[in-house]
């Protein structure tokens, strides 16, 4: 079975394609493509690669039809084709960020869902319309392709009320949807599954505190496998401090710098695109960055470093009362994978809840899982690394599998 994943931003279309062997998705997918076409509208540059074969092409893409129509047209054309016919793609997993309070589960990208997906675009303005167009624009290159889409915010949408209410006017919420919805669910998601999978436990009675640490940053309180708890908020502005976001603040920090001139763009991007790690350093959002410029002396890298850990720690402590008992801390996305001293301060500040580092297997472990604490540690943590494409892909294969058995 043959499926495409899309991810369509405002002017960027990453893609994957998967040879999914089971139905299922039990059997582990080998990926045949996969590519991003940058500057959408602009000038277009499509990256391609399929085995050892590349693909650099400039390409006409004034819009995102024509993009997923380049995109396809590298999978059957060129040096890195690997279809005879785009007719073979059974499925189109595409990945959605929000689904509001809607969409609890992946579901088929009909007109319905087209709709529901549009009426929650007022909460993800960047992100949902370009989604929208990739569907659109996918759809009818494939029509006969099971389109399904994925959605960032499903997981999440256990929060029981007292996680995912503001302290705010009821009118807020009933009126305007003011609540905290959470993001990259679909990443929180995977971890939870092949955690469960690595610890020999039911996902059912798995408790884990799973922390995507990348340049966004989310953590996630899993009871039983569902989410309870979440960093982010209504919107990802919210919880850690990331590459370029601040993370949680007084609230009253915005009505104060709206005060002293700044108008509301000028806030929204300070807060989304000069905060975080880059701000508290003065000099990158890139944790590799920040770590080599402490180990030279740079002190506002240290605090950077500093608070990044110590705002990860402070959701662990909180998090870890919420569950009661916790079977495993989980660390994944860009620094959680990669970053040895990243990781090394994370279980150094776990150590009053009884997180012992196991020095030799934290140096070790790089785009690989295991764990990084030793036997004896009473709270372990584990690395597992995610794979978003292939939940989209293995969400996709199981509505494909049900139209084959339909049509049987
Ligand atoms: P992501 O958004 O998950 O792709 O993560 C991107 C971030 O991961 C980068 O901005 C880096 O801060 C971080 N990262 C990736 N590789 C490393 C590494 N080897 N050491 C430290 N940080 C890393």
């Amino acid at each position: 079975m043959k499926i495409l994943v899309i991810n369509c931003g405002s002017s960027s279309v990453k893609y994957k394609l998967f040879d999914v062997a089971d139905g299922d998705g039990a059997a582990v997918p080998h990926t045949p493509a996969a590519g991003v076409l940058e500057r959408v509208g602009g000038d277009a540059v499509l990256h391609h690669t399929a085995g050892e074969a590349t693909d650099d092409r400039r390409v006409d893409a004034p819009d995102h039809r024509a993009a997923i129509g380049a995109v396809l047209d590298a999978l059957v054309h060129g040096d890195g084709a690997v279809l005879d016919r785009l007719d073979t793609i059974d499925g189109v997993g595409h990945r959605v960020v929000h689904g509001g309070e809607d969409v609890t589960d992946a579901s088929v990208a009909d007109d319905a869902l087209r709709e529901i997906i549009r009426r929650n675009a007022s909460l993800a303005p960047l992100h949902n319309p370009p989604n929208l167009d990739g569907i659109d624009a996918a759809r009818e290159a494939l029509p006969e392709a099971c389109h399904v889409a994925v959605f960032d915010t499903a997981f999440l949408t256990t929060l029981p009320p007292k996680a995912y209410r503001y302290a705010v006017p009821e009118r807020w919420y009933r009126e305007h949807h003011v609540r905290k919805y959470g993001f990259h669910g679909t990443s929180h998601r995977y971890v939870t599954l092949r955690t469960a999978e690595l610890l020999s436990k039911p996902v059912a009675e798995t408790n884990l505190i799973t922390c995507h640490l990348g340049n966004g940053c989310s953590m996630t309180a899993v009871a039983g496998g569902k989410a309870v708890d979440h960093s982010m908020g209504m919107t990802p502005l919210d919880g850690l401090v990331m590459g370029t976001r601040s993370g949680t603040l007084d609230p009253a920090v915005v009505l104060y710098m709206l005060s002293r001139g700044l108008d509301r763009e000028a806030v929204g991007r300070a807060l989304n695109a000069e905060s975080g790690l880059l701000a508290l350093s003065g000099r990158s959002n890139d944790m590799r960055d920040l770590l080599a410029a402490r180990d030279d002396g740079d002190e506002r890298a240290a605090l950077a470093v500093e608070a990044f850990i110590y705002r990860v720690v402070k959701y662990v402590g909180a998090y870890h009362l919420a569950l009661r008992s916790v079977d495993a801390v989980v660390l994944t996305g860009g620094i959680g994978e990669n970053s040895i001293p990243a990781r090394r301060g994370i279980v150094d500040g776990l150590a009053p809840l009884g997180a012992v580092l196991d020095a030799d297997r934290n140096a070790s472990l790089a785009g690989s899982a295991g764990a990084i604490t030793t036997a004896a540690s009473s709270l372990s943590v584990w690395v597992v690394p995610t794979d978003e494409e292939f939940m989209i892909a293995r969400d996709t294969a199981r509505f494909v599998s049900g139209r084959q058995r339909e049509n049987r």
